[in-house]
C-alpha cells in the first residue's frame, strides 16, 4: 500500500554552486544529514519482492538498511550493506544508479525513485567517521572448513574495486589475503582516474582502511608480471590461488592525422597527473599541459572527469561527441553538472585531424559533422560523416577519452592464460581462467565497465576461489 511520503518528490541533495565548483577541486555534492537521510528514506515503500534489489549487481538488502536509517539506526544499516560492499561510501557516489537500483525503483514508475545512491552514500561516510568495522564474517563453523581457509594464501594483483572486494570477502572467510599493487598508492581508477571534486580520496583510503583492518596485507610499488611473476608467486611463495584484478588501464587513440603533435593527451594521462600526482595543487611539483583552450574527445565518464578537470585548471573546456546527447555514455548526473559548469558541448561532431604549428604544437582540431543512422551492435544509432562538413575548432590541448584496454602483459607472460574478444584475460562467470587456480575479473576481463561490476565479479571471485581451494 502506498506510504503518504512515497508520493512527495525526492529530498533534493545541497550542492556547491556551479560557478564556485568550476574553479575548484572540493566535492561537488554534499549529500545527504541526518534529517534529509530519514525523510527520504521514508519514501521508499518496503516492497517485499524489491526490483531495486535485483538490479543491484552485488544485491544489497536495499529496503531493509533503507528501514534502519528510517529507524535512526545506522549501524545496522551499515552492518546490513557490509553483508554486501565494502565500498558503500564509494559506490554511493559513483554507481551508475539511475540505470541499476534507482532504474527499477516501484517510485520510479509515476515519479521520482527513492535516492538509493544518496542514501548509501550517507550510510556509508556514517559508518567511516564513526570508525565501524563492521564487515561480518563469512566464516564456517566446521573445523574442517575453518582449517582449510587458515592454511591458504591468497595473492591479489590490483587494489582497484575488483581486487578489494575479492580481498575483503576472501579476508572474512579466515583466508590470509596479499593484495600486490603497481603503483604507489591503493585504490586503482578510484585514486588515480575519478576526481576529487567527484569522490574524494580521503574516502577511498578510509574505505581501504576498513579493507586492512580485516588483515588483508598491502604491497605496493610491484607490477606482477615485472617485479614478481605469478608463477612465482604460486610456485616459490606459496599463494594457493591468484586473482588478477589489473584493470584496463591502456589508453586508445584515434588513430588521424597529427595525434603525435606535443598538447595531445590521453584522459589516462591527464587524469593521473592531476588526480594521484596533485598537478592542481600548487603545492606539487607535478607538470601539466593545460591550454586556454581544451577539447576532449569522447562521451563517456572518463570524458567528463577530464573536460570538468580541465575547466577547473582554467581552460575553456569543450567536448566533442560523434553522437547525440541522449546517446551519451556518461552518467546523467555527471553531464548536467558538467553543463551547469559551463562546459561547452559539441555534439554529432567528430575530430579527423588534429593541427599543429611549425613547432609541433597543437592549435586546433578539424572535425565533420555527423548525423545518425540505424542502431549498430552497441544498440545505439550508429553515427554517419555528413559530407562537406568540415570545420575547425581552435584549441592547444586535446585530449583523447575514447575508453581503455587491459595491458596484455600478464596474458603474454603466463602459461596458460588467455586473451578474449575485448584484449582483456579469458575467464568464465565465476573468474575462473585457463589455467587452474588463477581467477580474474573486474576491468582486466570486461574492459572498462563500472565499479560494481568489477566489485561483483571479485565477490564472484572470493566465492570460485573459496570451493577451489576446498576442494583440492
Ligand atoms: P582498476 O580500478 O583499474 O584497478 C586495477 C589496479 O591494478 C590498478 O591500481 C593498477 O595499478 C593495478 N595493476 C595493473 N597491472 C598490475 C600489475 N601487473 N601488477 C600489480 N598491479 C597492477 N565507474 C563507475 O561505476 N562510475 C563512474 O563514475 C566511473 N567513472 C570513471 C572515471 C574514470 C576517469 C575512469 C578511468 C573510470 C571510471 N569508471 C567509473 C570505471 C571504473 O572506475 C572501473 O570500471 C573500475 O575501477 C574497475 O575496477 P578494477 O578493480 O577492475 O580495475
Ligand atoms: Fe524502496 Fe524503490 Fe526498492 Fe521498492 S523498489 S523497496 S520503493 S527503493
Amino acid at each position: 500500500m502506498a506510504n503518504k511520503n512515497s508520493l512527495l518528490p525526492r529530498v533534493p541533495v545541497r550542492e556547491q554552486d556551479p560557478k564556485v565548483r568550476a574553479t575548484n577541486f572540493e566535492e561537488v555534492c554534499y549529500g545527504y544529514d541526518t534529517e534529509e537521510a530519514r525523510m527520504e528514506a521514508s519514501r521508499c515503500l518496503n516492497c517485499p519482492k524489491p526490483p531495486c534489489r535485483e538490479a543491484c549487481p552485488v544485491h544489497i538488502r536495499i529496503p531493509d538498511f533503507i528501514e534502519a536509517v528510517l529507524e535512526g539506526d545506522n549501524a545496522e544499516a551499515a552492518r546490513i550493506i557490509a553483508e554486501d560492499s565494502s565500498l558503500p561510501s564509494v559506490c554511493g557516489r559513483v554507481c551508475p544508479q539511475e540505470s541499476q537500483c534507482e532504474g527499477h525503483c516501484v517510485l520510479g514508475r509515476r515519479g521520482d525513485p527513492v535516492s538509493i545512491g544518496k542514501l548509501e552514500r550517507y550510510v556509508g561516510d556514517w559508518r567511516l567517521s564513526h570508525g565501524e568495522q563492521i564487515a561480518p564474517p563469512l566464516g564456517d563453523k566446521q573445523e574442517a572448513v575453518k582449517s582449510t581457509r587458515e592454511k591458504h594464501k591468497i595473492a591479489v594483483i590490483g587494489s582497484g574495486p575488483a581486487g578489494l572486494a575479492c580481498a575483503t570477502d576472501l579476508a572474512r572467510m579466515g583466508y590470509g589475503v596479499t593484495v600486490f599493487e603497481a603503483l604507489h598508492e591503493l585504490g586503482g581508477v578510484l585514486v588515480y582516474g575519478i576526481p576529487e571534486f567527484r569522490l574524494p580520496k580521503r574516502v577511498v583510503s578510509q574505505e581501504i582502511e576498513a579493507v586492512k583492518r580485516l588483515g588483508v596485507e598491502f604491497i605496493t610499488d610491484v607490477i606482477v608480471g615485472r617485479t614478481v611473476t605469478i608463477d612465482q608467486l604460486m610456485n616459490d611463495e606459496g599463494y594457493g590461488a591468484v586473482f588478477v584484478a589489473s584493470g584496463a588501464g591502456l589508453p586508445k587513440f584515434m588513430g588521424i592525422p597529427g595525434e603525435n603533435l606535443n598538447g595531445v593527451l590521453s584522459a589516462n594521462e591527464f587524469l593521473t597527473r592531476t588526480n594521484l600526482m596533485k598537478a592542481y595543487d600548487e603545492r606539487y611539483d607535478t607538470p601539466i599541459i593545460v591550454g586556454e583552450r581544451v577539447v576532449v574527445v569522447g562521451g563517456g565518464n572518463v570524458a567528463m572527469d577530464a573536460v570538468r578537470t580541465a575547466k577547473r585548471l582554467g581552460a575553456k573546456a569543450t567536448i566533442v561527441y560523434r553522437r547525440s546527447e541522449a546517446e551519451l555514455p556518461a552518467r546523467v548526473e555527471e553531464v548536467h553538472h558538467a553543463q551547469e559548469e559551463g562546459i561547452e558541448f559539441r555534439m554529432l561532431t567528430t575530430p579527423i585531424e588534429v593541427l599543429g604549428d611549425e613547432q609541433g604544437w597543437v592549435t586546433g582540431v578539424r572535425c565533420r559533422e555527423m548525423t545518425l543512422g540505424e542502431p549498430d551492435a552497441s544498440g545505439r544509432r550508429s553515427p554517419i560523416e555528413m559530407p562537406e562538413s568540415e570545420f575547425e575548432i581552435p584549441c592547444d590541448v586535446v585530449i583523447m577519452a575514447l575508453g581503455t584496454s587491459p595491458n596484455p602483459l600478464l596474458v603474454a607472460q603466463t602459461e596458460g592464460l588467455e586473451p578474449n574478444r575485448h584484449g582483456g584475460l579469458a575467464a568464465d562467470e565465476v573468474g575462473a581462467t585457463g589455467r587452474r587456480g588463477v581467477f580474474a575479473g573486474g576491468d582486466a576481463v570486461t574492459g572498462s565497465a563500472t565499479v560494481i561490476l568489477a566489485m561483483g565479479a571479485g565477490r564472484a571471485a572470493a566465492k570460485a576461489i573459496d570451493e577451489y581451494l576446498r576442494s583440492k
